[in-house]
């Protein structure tokens, strides 16, 4: 595609978010954040270029690596995966905008003491294991405002914006929803809380009917 080619291709992607959040409510709004992990810094530049801003890496390494590349660019980075402990101070040199998947206490008391010695605050997305799958990380729907709350008391420089959660995985689409409704369930009963992440490239219309106000497109963004 050529970059022409490309705008329109992207502008129909906005346009399916647009009708989606329309069935919501008028007044929703829905942020895009572009999951480059299989794409190049190259890539990541054509994205750029017809407008988006917005980027996400679900690996510390690969985001030092793109966001280094391109930081003459005016983007704003997302760490969307999972963050062993060791790999912490890694993250808090590339100084994100929002991390999005805080999966534990555990993991929160660990990032409040690095934190803290640094005297700065990182923003950040309670993840939600919303089907109880094995397979994903994420605090069960049950024990989500407790900790929510526990981690808002007790780690000062985090700062929780909201919750994440990626959808169930399964080809039933009363499931997914079902995962949806739950993650934006919590997601209501949390105070001061602005952020519910979830959709992916196939399921983002559903996910924003059901609430969502962040979606986190990988292959659909990049045409893969
Ligand atoms: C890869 C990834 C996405 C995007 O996935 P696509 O299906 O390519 O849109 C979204 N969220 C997380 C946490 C991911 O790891």
């Amino acid at each position: 595609m050529n970059k022409e080619e490309y705008k329109l291709y992207i502008d129909d992607v906005i346009r399916r978010v647009e009708f989606a959040r329309m069935r919501f409510d008028e007044k929703h709004i829905v942020k895009i954040v572009a999951i480059s992990k299989y794409s190049t810094a190259d890539e990541i530049k054509a994205l750029y270029e017809i407008g988006q801003r917005a980027f996400g890496e679900n690996k510390v390494q690969d985001l030092r690596a793109k966001s280094s590349e391109l930081e003459e660019l005016p983007l704003e980075w997302h760490f969307v995966g999972n963050l062993q402990k060791n790999k912490i101070n890694n993250l808090l040199d590339i100084n994100p905008a929002l991390f999005q998947g805080l999966d534990s206490l555990e993991l929160a008391l660990e990032l409040q003491k690095k934190l803290e010695a640094r005297e700065i605050t990182l923003d950040a997305l309670l993840q939600i294991n919303s089907a109880k799958e094995e397979s994903k990380h994420g605090v069960m729907p049950e024990d989500a405002i407790a900790i929510y709350n526990q981690i808002k008391a007790e780690c000062p420089n985090i700062r929780l914006k909201g919750v994440m959660s990626i959808g169930a995985h399964t080809d039933d689409k009363a499931v997914i929803k079902n995962s949806f409704e739950t993650t934006y369930n919590i997601y209501k009963q949390l105070e001061g809380a602005t952020i519910c992440s979830m959709g992916m490239s196939g399921d983002f219309e559903l996910a924003i009917e059901c609430g969502s106000n962040m979606v986190r497109l990988g292959s659909i963004m990049f045409n893969k």
